[in-house]
C-alpha cells in the first residue's frame, strides 16, 4: 500500500476528540473491600481473595487515590495473566505521578490481579484455568471465578471506565495498541484519547474483564504492549502516557503528555500469518513495520540451513506483533498484520493475546475432570 493510501485511512487523531461530560462519575468516599477509602487521600488495600493451602490470607493489593472532588471512577488492572508484567510497571509509575490533591474522581489501580499466577511467573491460575475467562465470575465457582468475582464486585461494576493491562503471550511481541470495541462511542473516544499508535476493533471474548465490564455498561480498553516476563521501558512509557491522557479526557487531571505526533491507526482487520512448513526462523519484518501484498516475510531452513519455504504476505498492512522464538511448527503463528481502516466488520485472527493457543486452558468450568487433566499432561 502507497503512504499516502495509508494516511488517508488514518482517520482519527487524538485533537478530534472533546471533553466527555457524561461521566459523572461514581466517585466520593468509597469502601473496597469492606474498607473505607476517604477522598483526598491514597489508600492501599488488600482485597482477600483466597486461601494458601498453609491457610494464609491471598490478597489483591489495591491502590486507590481518591481526589478531594467527586468524579468519575477509573480502574487500572494490570497481570489478570500472571507473566504479563509490564502492565505492574505502568501502575507503579502512573501512581508515582498523580496524588489526591490533582484528581478529581477516584483511580482504582490493581497492578497484581492474577497475585497466584504472579508467584510462578505463569499466565494461569494453579489450576491451569484462564482468569480472563472466568469473569464475570461467581462467589461459589473454582478459585478463578472467586477472583473474578471479587473483582467485579469491588472495582468493576462501581467504575466508569476501566483499563486493562496485557502483553502478548509468553514467545510473542505486541507491538503497544489498544483493544476495544470501536461501535461503542464512549470506548472508541478513550481509546482514541489514550493515544496508542493502533486502535483495534476487537470482538469481545466471553468470561474476558472487558466482556464482563462492557455487560454492566462500564468501557473498558485493552492495552496490549510488549513480551511476557519483562519491564520494557519503551512500552511502559506508552502506557504511562496512555492512562494519563484517559484521566484528562475524563476530566479527572489537568495535564498529561501531550497527543502522540503520529497520527492513530484504526482497524477493524488483524491476521495471524502461520507457518507453512518447520524448521529455523529467519523473520524480515520487524515490529511496527509496513508490509505490502507479495513482500517477504520469513524464510524458514532447515537444520542444515537449506531454505524450505518463503512466506510472502497477503496483506497490505502493519505488523503489530511477532513470535520471538527462531523455531517453528507448521501452523505456528509467526506475524500478526493489522489491515488499516474500518471495514465495518471486526474480525481479529486467532491467536491474540486474549485468546490463548492454551486450548486445554480455555476449557469452560463444566469440563470434566478427566479431559483436562490428560490434556495438561
Ligand atoms: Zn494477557
Amino acid at each position: 500500500m502507497s503512504e499516502s493510501g495509508f494516511e488517508a485511512q488514518r482517520a482519527v487523531t487524538a485533537e478530534t476528540v472533546g471533553a466527555t461530560p457524561e461521566y459523572e462519575g461514581g466517585a466520593g468516599p468509597l469502601q473496597i473491600g469492606g474498607a473505607d477509602v476517604p477522598e483526598g487521600a491514597r489508600t492501599d488495600l488488600l482485597l482477600k481473595v483466597s486461601e494458601s493451602y498453609t491457610g494464609d490470607r491471598m490478597s489483591i493489593p489495591i491502590t486507590v487515590v481518591n481526589g478531594v472532588r467527586p468524579g468519575p471512577l477509573l480502574f487500572v488492572t494490570a497481570a489478570v495473566h500472571g507473566d504479563e508484567l509490564n502492565g505492574v510497571g505502568i501502575v507503579r509509575e502512573v501512581l508515582n505521578r498523580v496524588g489526591p490533591p490533582d484528581v478529581v474522581g477516584a483511580l482504582v489501580c490493581v497492578p497484581v490481579v492474577n497475585v497466584l499466577g504472579v508467584q510462578f511467573h505463569s499466565r494461569y491460575l494453579p489450576d491451569r484455568r484462564d482468569l480472563n475467562r472466568c469473569f464475570p465470575g461467581s462467589p461459589n465457582g473454582s478459585t478463578a471465578s472467586r477472583i473474578a468475582y471479587t473483582l467485579m464486585t469491588e472495582v468493576i461494576s462501581g467504575a466508569d471506565a476501566g483499563i486493562d493491562l496485557h502483553t502478548a503471550a509468553n514467545r510473542r511481541m505486541n507491538v503497544p495498541q489498544v483493544r476495544t470495541n470501536l461501535a461503542d462511542r464512549r470506548a472508541r473516544e478513550l481509546g482514541v484519547a489514550f493515544g496508542a499508535p493502533y486502535l483495534i476493533d476487537a470482538p469481545l471474548r466471553p468470561g474476558s474483564l472487558r466482556d464482563a465490564a462492557d455487560r454492566e455498561g462500564v468501557p473498558v480498553l485493552t492495552f496490549e504492549g510488549g513480551q511476557a516476563l519483562r519491564f520494557e521501558d519503551d512500552v511502559i512509557e506508552v502506557g504511562v502516557a496512555g492512562v494519563l491522557r484517559v484521566m484528562r479526557h475524563l476530566g479527572m487531571i489537568g495535564q498529561a503528555p501531550p497527543p502522540p505526533d503520529e497520527p492513530i491507526l484504526e482497524t477493524d482487520e488483524t491476521h495471524w500469518i502461520r507457518a507453512d512448513r518447520g524448521g529455523i526462523l529467519d523473520l524480515h519484518v520487524g515490529a511496527g513495520d509496513r508490509v505490502a501484498v507479495g513482500q517477504p516475510l520469513w524464510t524458514v531452513t532447515g537444520p542444515f540451513g537449506r531454505e524450505r519455504t518463503q512466506q510472502e504476505s497477503a496483506y497490505d498492512g502493519v505488523v503489530i506483533g511477532m513470535t520471538t522464538l527462531p523455531l517453528v511448527n507448521p501452523g505456528d503463528a509467526v506475524v500478526h498484520i493489522a489491515v488499516p481502516g474500518l471495514h465495518d466488520h471486526a474480525y481479529s485472527d486467532e491467536p491474540t493475546d486474549e485468546e490463548d493457543l492454551d486450548v486445554e486452558a480455555d476449557a469452560d468450568e463444566e469440563s470434566p475432570r478427566w479431559w483436562r487433566r490428560r490434556t495438561t499432561q
